[in-house]
């Protein structure tokens, strides 16, 4: 443990397999949280478990297809059960679905990329709001691209349109949210050495930019108790 600025908060972060996921469950593991751990295979969760329970954290694995809309329902109240609240919220799966322009993409990516981006977040919300109000300090961070949502980037359609939805799926939920406790607002990593990033840019030298770990401390900073702004998007210079 190298903190206890998390102490006994539950959080469930999407896409804790790696990247900024990954880093953002240690971070909030390592100060204290349990941390509920969401990607699509248990064995790279389990190595995410391990690193974790190595430094005396605690996590719980599930492991989850955020395409499958149906799996996600029951999430909140197989939640409830066991842990009876949720403190921490962080929407930060996502995928890029490759770079195209508008007239060759295929429809099956167009679908995989609203889904994963986009449309879990909302059914995710849907699910956990319940818990998030029963918190003393329900956080919510959603993981976005604000650039690439507003400039309408040639080649990149499903992504910034996902993203652009994003952002207005959680300005919402920070204005229906207003007469609770929660606190709902968007970070923009910008550049961050990941497995998406390559993607996008391969021939960029992944030591040039910033590591996950960077923004995991920005996205920690929003999960606080002592939050008081929502509806905001900080960008991570
Ligand atoms: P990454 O390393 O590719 O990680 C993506 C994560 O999303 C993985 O944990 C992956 O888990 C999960 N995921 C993807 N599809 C999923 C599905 N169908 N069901 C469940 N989990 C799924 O990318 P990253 O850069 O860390 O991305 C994290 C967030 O940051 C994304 O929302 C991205 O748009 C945003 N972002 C990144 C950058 C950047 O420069 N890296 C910049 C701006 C915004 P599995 O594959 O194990 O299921």
């Amino acid at each position: 443990m190298t903190g206890t600025r998390f102490k006994d908060r539950i959080a469930l972060i999407t896409g804790a397999s790696r990247g900024i996921g990954r880093a953002t469950a240690k971070l909030l593991a390592a100060e204290g949280a349990h941390v509920l751990l969401i990607g699509r295979s248990q064995k790279t969760l389990e190595a995410v478990d391990d690193e974790i329970t190595a430094s005396g954290g605690k996590a719980t694995l599930i492991p989850l297809d955020l395409e499958d809309g149906a799996a996600i329902d029951p999430l909140g109240p197989s939640l409830y059960e066991r842990f009876g609240r949720l403190d921490i919220f962080v929407g930060n799966a996502g995928m890029l679905g490759g770079l195209r322009p508008l007239n060759h993409i295929p429809s099956e990516t167009w679908d995989k990329v609203l889904a994963v981006n986009l449309t879990a977040n909302w059914r995710l919300i849907r699910t956990l709001d319940p818990l998030l109000r029963l918190s003393d300090a329900g956080r919510v961070v959603f993981v976005t691209s604000s650039r690439v949502a507003a400039q309408g980037r040639p080649y990149w359609a499903p992504y910034s349109v996902s993203k652009a939805g994003l952002e207005t799926l959680a300005k919402t939920y920070a204005n229906e949210a207003a007469d609770s406790p929660i606190k709902v607002n968007l970070v923009d990593p910008r550049a961050t050495a990941t497995k998406m990033r390559a993607e996008a840019f391969p021939g960029e030298d992944p030591d040039t930019i910033k590591s996950p770990e960077k923004v995991a401390e920005v996205i920690a900073e929003l999960c606080l108790p002592s939050v008081t702004e929502t509806g905001q998007t900080i960008e991570v210079g």
